[in-house]
């Protein structure tokens, strides 16, 4: 779908080649020293439709940038526990430097269980709740969900300043909206976090110069959302009944105000994959720096 004339269309593909192009360098460089970056994906989704989609994404880009992906089927009878074993199972592995736990979980087991199964060190899309508490504390060492990490590659690959700018977040999960708001205050923006008990949606998200929307409900921004000249980033992806993904944002009706807007598909989707790619050969630099240094 075109936007109409108004907003820049922000393009999350190309900036997701680019991230690619950075990870493939890091990669590049590791194998150099006898070093296969390896990203493991622990899978307890029993061939679901969507994960499955998901998995094949990140495994054909992960091939395309020079790390390795391997997919690791959790049989369901297992439980949580088959998941959790397998999950410390890999973070113990030194051949392993990241590791990521596919949704959706066995019924009974917590994402934040679950996550808290990973190694920090390895945890590449920041599911531990350990790593989420570094991010708020401002201590480095730790991935931001990569998610979150995308969004902010994407402003700053826009030129879009954040200093001293008004941000508002709608969403407020572990895997979003909080971690985006976190890196947003981080680049010193001034942060309002919204979710469905705010009063006033619309008039606090004029407030904002730069607008993401993170609370999977398709259409949720319109016109009222958006001041004139605002950013507005669309994380939303929800699958319509037709089968097309929808995001949060009303493109159409957002497009005449905003200054620059993310499309879905095409924007922060992508741009995901390549930063969770970009967090794993990160993930592997460092342990290969520790492991000389020791
Ligand atoms: P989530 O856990 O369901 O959280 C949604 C958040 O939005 C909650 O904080 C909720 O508020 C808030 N919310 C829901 N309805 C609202 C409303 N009418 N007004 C204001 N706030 C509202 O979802 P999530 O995991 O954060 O994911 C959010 C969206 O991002 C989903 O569409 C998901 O598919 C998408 N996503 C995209 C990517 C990507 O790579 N592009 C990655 C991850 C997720 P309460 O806290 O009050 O319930």
């Amino acid at each position: 779908m075109s936007t109409p004339p108004g907003a820049r269309r922000i393009d999350g593909r190309a900036i997701a080649a680019r991230l690619r192009a950075q990870a493939a360098e890091v990669a590049s460089a590791l194998r150099e020293r006898g070093v296969q970056p390896l990203l493991a994906v622990a899978d307890p989704t029993a061939g679901d439709e969507g994960a499955a989609w998901y998995m094949r994404s990140i495994s054909r880009a992960a091939e395309q940038t020079g790390i390795g992906c391997q997919i690791h089927p959790v049989d369901p009878a297992g439980g949580q526990e088959a998941v959790t074993s397998l999950l410390t199972r890999l973070s113990g592995d030194p051949a392993v430097h990241g590791v990521i736990c596919q949704a959706p979980l066995p019924p009974g087991l917590t994402a934040a269980a679950a996550g808290g199964c990973i190694a920090v060190a390895k945890d590449v899309d920041g599911a531990n709740p350990a790593s989420l508490g570094q991010l708020a504390a401002g201590l480095g060492g730790a991935f931001a969900p990569a998610t979150a990490a995308a969004v902010i590659e994407i402003l700053r690959a826009e030129g879009v300043p954040l200093e001293g700018r008004r941000a508002v977040v709608v969403g407020r999960s572990t895997v979003v909206g909080k971690p985006v708001a976190l890196l947003l205050l981080a680049e010193n923006a001034t942060v309002t976090v919204c979710h469905s008990r705010t009063a006033g949606l619309a008039a606090v998200c004029r407030e904002a110069d730069v607008l993401v929307a993170a609370a999977g409900r398709p259409g949720l921004i319109g016109a009222a959302h958006v001041a004139p000249g605002a950013v507005v980033i669309d994380v939303g992806i929800t699958a319509t009944p037709g089968g097309v993904m929808a995001g949060d944002v009303d493109e159409a009706a957002v497009a005449p105000a905003a200054a620059a807007l993310t499309p879905v598909p095409g924007g922060v989707g992508p741009v995901t994959t390549a930063q969770l790619l970009r967090q794993t050969a990160a993930a592997a630099w460092r342990a290969e720096t520790s492991r000389i240094q020791s």
